[in-house]
C-alpha cells in the first residue's frame, strides 16, 4: 500500500545536514510509490527546498518564522504539530540528532502515536515495516515491526544511505503560516563546539582521545591527523573528566553515538560505556600500547605501540597521499 511520509529536514549555518537526506532516503523506501513531502522550519530556509525534492521529496512544506530561527522544542513541536494535521501523514521520519530526539517523543505523546527511536536500517514487507535498532549498547539488535497508524521515527546519522542527487527532479514548494506562541525557551547565544569543524555525529572519519594522551596539549597530534584525514576529533569521556577536552566530544552510552567510515581510537581502553558510542563504525583502527586493551577486541585493524610515536607517523604517512 503506498504511504504519505514526511520527513523533516535539518538545516544548520545555511545549509542542511546529511541526516536530511537520509531520512529522506528512507522515507522513500517506506513510502514506495506514495508521497514523501519535506518540511523545512527555520529562517530563510525556502531557498533549499529544491534540495530536498533533488535527494527524493515529491514536495516541500516551509515553516518560516524568526521564532523558528533557531531550535526550540516548542517551536519546533507547535509547527510539525500543525503539518501533520493538514498532511495527515501515515509516518514521519526525523533524524536520530539532539534535534529528533528531543522533539520526535514529544509529538508521538501528543498525536499518542508509535515512535521508533535510533533506527539503523529498515525494510518494508508489504503494508508492515520493519525497523533495526541496537539495544543493550550496540550489543543486540531489535526489530520493531510497524503495521499501521501514525508513527515517528528518528534514524541514526550515517547508517541509511541517501539517494543519489538528481537535479532533473522537480516538486511543489509550498509555504505553511504557523503562529508560534508561547515559547518558553530563549535561545539568547549558541556556542560551536568543534576543534576541526567538522561535525563529530556526521563525520566519515573520528580520531579520538583517551587518557593515554596524558595532557590537553598532546590532543594536537589528533588535531593533525584528523585535520590531514579530513575527520573529526573526538574522545573518551577518560579524557573530558581529565580535562583533555570538552565534554562536545565525548562519544559513548553518555555522550555522542558516531558511526563513521573510519575510527582511529588513541590511547582508549575500550571500555563498554565507549564502545556503545563507536561499535558501529564501518572501519575501526586501535593503536594502544597494551596488547590486552579491550579495544583491540572490537578492532578491525590493531597498533600496538606507543601512540607519541605512531601517530605523528601516520600523519607523515598520510599526508603524502
Ligand atoms: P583508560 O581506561 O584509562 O585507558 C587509557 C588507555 O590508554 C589504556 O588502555 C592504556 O593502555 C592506553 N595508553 C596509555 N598510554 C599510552 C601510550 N603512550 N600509547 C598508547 N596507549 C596508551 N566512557 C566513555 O568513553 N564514554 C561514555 O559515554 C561513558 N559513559 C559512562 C557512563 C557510566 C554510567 C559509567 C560508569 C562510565 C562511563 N564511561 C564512559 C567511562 C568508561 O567506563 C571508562 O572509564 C572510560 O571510557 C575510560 O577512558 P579511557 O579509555 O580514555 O581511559
Amino acid at each position: 500500500m503506498s504511504k504519505k511520509v514526511l520527513v523533516i529536514g535539518e538545516v544548520r549555518d545555511g545549509d542542511f545536514r546529511n541526516v536530511s537526506f537520509e531520512a529522506t532516503a528512507a522515507a522513500r523506501e517506506v513510502a514506495a510509490d506514495g508521497e514523501v513531502v519535506g518540511v523545512l522550519l527555520g529562517e530563510n530556509v525556502s531557498s533549499l527546498a529544491n534540495e530536498l525534492i533533488y535527494y527524493g521529496a515529491d514536495r516541500v512544506l516551509t515553516v518560516e518564522s524568526d521564532k523558528l530561527a533557531n531550535y526550540t522544542p516548542e517551536g519546533y513541536a507547535q509547527a510539525i504539530q500543525e503539518v501533520v494535521d493538514q498532511e495527515d501523514p501515515d509516518g514521519i521520519i526525523l533524524g536520530h540528532t539532539a534535534i529528533g530526539r528531543d522533539v520526535a517523543p514529544k509529538l508521538a505523546a501528543r498525536f499518542k502515536s508509535g515512535l521508533v527511536s535510533d533506527a539503523v536500517s529498515l525494510e518494508v514487507a508489504g503494508d508492515e515495516v520493519i525497523f533495526t535498532r541496537p539495544i543493550y549498547s550496540g550489543k543486540a539488535f531489535e526489530k520493531i515491526v510497524v503495521q499501521d497508524g501514525l508513527t515517528f521515527a528518528t534514524i541514526r546519522p550515517n547508517n541509511i544511505a541517501a539517494l543519489e542527487k538528481d537535479e532533473s527532479r522537480s516538486g511543489e514548494v509550498a509555504s505553511v503560516q504557523v503562529d508560534i506562541t508561547d515559547l518558553k525557551t530563549v535561545i539568547k547565544e549558541v556556542v560551536k563546539n568543534t576543534t576541526s569543524g567538522v561535525d563529530l555525529s556526521e563525520a566519515s572519519v573520528i580520531v579520538a582521545g583517551g587518557r593515554g594522551l596524558k595532557d590537553a596539549d598532546n590532543f594536537k597530534l589528533l588535531d593533525e591527523l584528523a585535520e590531514v584525514l579530513g575527520g573529526a576529533v573526538g574522545a573518551s569521556r577518560g579524557a573530558c573528566d581529565a580535562e583533555y577536552c570538552d565534554y562536545a566530544l565525548q562519544i559513548g552510552q553518555t555522550g555522542k553515538v558516531v558511526t563513521p567510515d573510519l575510527y582511529i581510537a588513541v590511547g582508549i581502553s575500550g571500555a563498554i560505556q565507549h564502545v556503545a558510542g563507536m561499535s558501529n563504525s564501518k572501519v575501526i583502527v586501535a593503536i594502544n600500547k597494551d596488547p590486552e586493551a579491550e579495544i583491540f577486541q572490537i578492532a578491525d585493524y590493531g597498533i600496538v605501540g606507543d601512540l607519541f610515536d605512531v601517530v605523528p607517523k601516520l600523519t607523515e604517512e598520510f599526508k603524502k597521499v
